[in-house]
């Protein structure tokens, strides 16, 4: 049976043959793909509309639409994405998911696809995650950090025991600020271990475990083990919960050095989180030596990008960053061949990050607030993550729409 008879059949609608090339799909499907992978989409999202099919790529974060096509068309593609993920052709009404794999004809990059189908009042939408088996791994040097916060950092990756936090909301792009930290280390020379949940990217020479809770392997237990298989470093990809965070602690106090991520909105507030989490004060002060705070911003396109005086409602704004704005400008995402007419391309980190200082411990100890204690990272030299942003923003990285949505 053809897919136009097995649609017509499982679908109910007399589907015209001469409407579209059925040899065509297939080969139709794998473009999208490939476009997709091109524009380094994350997820492919299949659109079923009242009148149309459409089709959008999520890239770095953002919607952006690539092609409407005649209605006539969702059937067959949806039924091809089906059958590449070993999906019930016949089946409209409930809710699917899949598993697939699209090899890439140049360069042989093998991408698994996660498939999921939900029924609407147009028809199955379909969203697939691209999921690349051997993603590109940003160092430590690209992720945007100014030279002195790069210093810093650098700095303390010499510590020999202690705790590096990053920290942010879901998306900020911490595990790849964590990744591209631990990477520095020669695998070779030091024993490093990881847990994680999910493993995201894999480092040659590095004891990788993935946490199972379903089978009772959580973070904790985790933790437990591997500071008995004498690591050097270790890092505990997500701290979710007391026992992990006071384990951490633990284990940053006893000649390792750990990193983590904590889902919190400052650097400073990391502090009161881990307080609330019935650290005590005193080894929180002995045990974090650097808390990296971040967001992740939508990159301007360096060839299309275009520069505008400070608009004066910005005003007030660049002189609090220090940053005079007769003298600046603004940058405007606009779009070209280089960034397929998205105007941005790629991301940008934007960081505050905190040093443990004499002072800072002091305060911690005497329990002052996350004001006073902000107030005084910032005299020792912490750049606050909007004056990052502003910066940014100055020398053309990203739009003043995109410093405005990370300072909110
Ligand atoms: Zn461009």
């Amino acid at each position: 049976m053809s897919l136009l008879d097995a649609l017509q059949k499982t679908s109910g609608v007399a589907l015209d043959p001469q409407a579209f090339d059925e040899d065509a799909i297939p080969g139709l499907v794998d473009e999208i793909f490939t476009t997709a992978l091109e524009q380094r989409a994350s997820d492919v999202h299949f659109k079923p509309k009242e009148e149309e099919f459409e089709v959008y790529f999520r890239v770095d974060g953002a919607m952006i639409h690539h092609k409407t096509f005649e209605k006539i068309y969702h059937h067959p593609i949806i039924a091809r994405i089906k059958i590449i993920s070993g999906l019930k052709i016949d089946e409209h009404r409930l809710p699917q998911d899949g598993k697939s794999n699209f090899v890439l004809s140049e360069g042989n990059e093998e991408v698994d696809l996660r498939v999921s189908i939900l029924p609407t009042n147009h028809g199955e939408k379909v969203v697939i995650r691209l999921l690349r088996k051997n993603p590109h791994m940003v160092t430590l040097r690209d992720l945007g950090m100014l030279p002195n916060i790069l210093l810093k950092v650098e700095k303390h990756l010499k510590d020999t025991y202690g705790m590096i936090l990053t920290v942010g909301p879901t998306g900020s792009g911490k595990s790849t600020s964590l990744f591209s930290m631990v990477s520095t280390f020669d695998a070779e020379e030091y024993n490093i271990s990881t847990l994680e949940d999910p493993i995201e990217y894999k480092i040659n020479n590095v004891t990788q475990s993935q946490i199972n809770v379903d089978i009772g392997f959580d973070f904790p237990d985790g933790l437990r083990t591997l500071v008995r298989q004498d690591p050097d470093i270790i890092m505990v990809g997500e701290i979710r919960d007391q026992k992990t965070a006071s384990l951490a602690i633990e284990s940053a106090l006893t000649g390792h050095l750990v990193f983590s991520t904590l889902h919190t909105n400052s650097a400073v507030g990391t502090i009161q989180r881990l307080l609330n989490m019935k650290i005590d004060r005193f080894l929180i002060t002995d045990a974090v030596k650097l808390i990296i705070s971040q967001r992740l911003a939508r990159k301007l396109c360096n060839n299309c990008r275009q520069a505008q005086p400070v608009p004066k409602k910005y005003y007030e704004l660049f002189k609090e960053g220090g940053i005079d704005p007769a003298n600046a400008f603004i940058y405007e995402a606009k779009g070209c061949e280089a960034c397929h007419n998205i105007g941005y391309s790629g991301r940008i980190g934007l960081f505050e990050v905190l040093e443990m200082s004499p002072a800072i411990e002091e305060m911690i100890i005497s329990d002052a607030s996350a004001a006073m204690i902000e107030k005084q990272a910032v005299n020792e030299g912490m750049i606050l993550l909007r004056k990052d942003a502003l910066f940014k923003v100055a020398t053309g990285d990203i739009s003043i729409q995109e410093a405005l949505r990370m300072m909110s």
